[in-house]
């Protein structure tokens, strides 16, 4: 029955995945390159960001690299920011992201810039560098953590250093903003307690039902989130990695998942619905035929007019639901 998976040759039978995102890269460096020449045009006839530097009672403007940071952001900020958040779109790979004039334009009005860093959004860190500027502060959340380029970069699916990013946005907002830091305080006090209350509930809920099961991800977006919530995510890692950063994973790394998937090691499957590969998709259908629940989770906001919250909220009730379901079918 599985005779065309198991004969998978690696690399050979699909090769298209991996030769698109290459020419994707390329052209995305060329489209780099034009968008910082444009801001380079740009900047000789602008002058400086808007704003009161120091001055309280304003609106800071801020950008996020992406929308979930954004969303945290503009929660924590509240009436004292104005948030733009660049890489949002719900259909698109964000680790394929390519920068236009339109985002150099808002990089260049920025007072405040959330990034992810750890190669998540190197194309940030190049218009930044183009268009050096007094008095722009820059969080990268991969230096807050202590993170480097082919570290997990997905910050945003561990809890802890959710708190972690909140805690200095809200330091970063009372240093640009001192007039308004009791206000910030109030505001970071209601994201954390009241706000993430029913995310950290949740975690806590499915944590004490479904400590140690053993489940599988497509993709290292999970690993995070599946040790907070105490599960066994156990996945070839070299399989999780290579997705992530869209190469072929190693045949023999195929061949474990694939394996654990038709002996029923893993009660649910977790894959990333904006990386679809033929061979995640041929991992999604092998779960499939062996009755394993399987669950898509997101990069960005799903829906995009969601909070950081109502969105990783959903995500985790469909994953219980899904655990629920896994352990009656076992
Ligand atoms: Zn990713």
């Amino acid at each position: 029955m599985f005779s065309s998976l198991q004969a998978w040759p690696g690399k050979s039978r699909y090769p298209d995945a991996s030769t698109h995102r290459t020419i994707r890269f390329r052209v995305g460096l060329l489209a780099n390159v034009l968008a910082l020449a444009l801001l380079a045009m740009l900047l000789a006839a602008c002058s400086t960001p808007a704003g009161n530097a120091n001055g309280g009672s304003g609106t800071l403007q801020v950008v996020a690299g992406e929308n979930f940071w954004g969303s945290i952001a503009a929660q924590l900020g509240g009436s004292h920011v104005h948030v733009t958040s660049i890489v949002s779109d719900p259909n698109a790979d964000p680790h394929e992201y390519q920068t236009s004039a339109q985002t150099a334009r808002t990089f260049a009005m920025a007072q405040y810039v959330i990034l992810n860093g750890a190669g998540y959004d190197s194309w940030a860190q190049q218009l930044l560098d183009a268009n050096p500027q007094d008095g722009r502060k820059v969080l990268t959340v991969a230096n807050l953590l202590g993170k480097h380029e082919g570290d997990n970069p997905h910050f945003w699916y561990n809890p802890e250093y959710v708190t972690q990013v909140a805690n200095q946005i809200t330091k970063d907002y009372k240093t640009l903003d001192a007039a308004d830091a009791s206000y910030f305080d109030q505001q970071n006090s209601a994201f954390l307690n009241v706000a993430l209350k029913p995310y950290h509930d949740r975690i806590a809920a499915i944590k004490a039902k479904f400590a140690g099961q053993k489940i599988g991800a497509t993709e290292s977006i999970f690993v995070y989130m599946a040790n907070a919530l105490g599960l066994d995510l156990i996945s070839p890692p070299e399989f999780m990695d290579a997705v992530a950063e869209g190469n072929d994973p190693p045949a023999a790394s195929v061949a474990e998942f694939q394996q654990q998937i038709q002996q029923k090691q893993i009660t649910v499957l977790v894959y990333n619905v904006q990386t679809n590969t033929n061979i995640t998709n041929s991992i999604k259908l092998l779960a499939t035929q062996q009755s394993i629940p399987i669950v898509g989770v997101s990069e960005t906001l799903q829906p995009v007019d969601a909070t950081f919250q109502d969105w990783q909220y959903a995500q985790l009730l469909a994953l219980e639901n899904a655990l629920n379901a896994g352990a009656l079918v076992k």
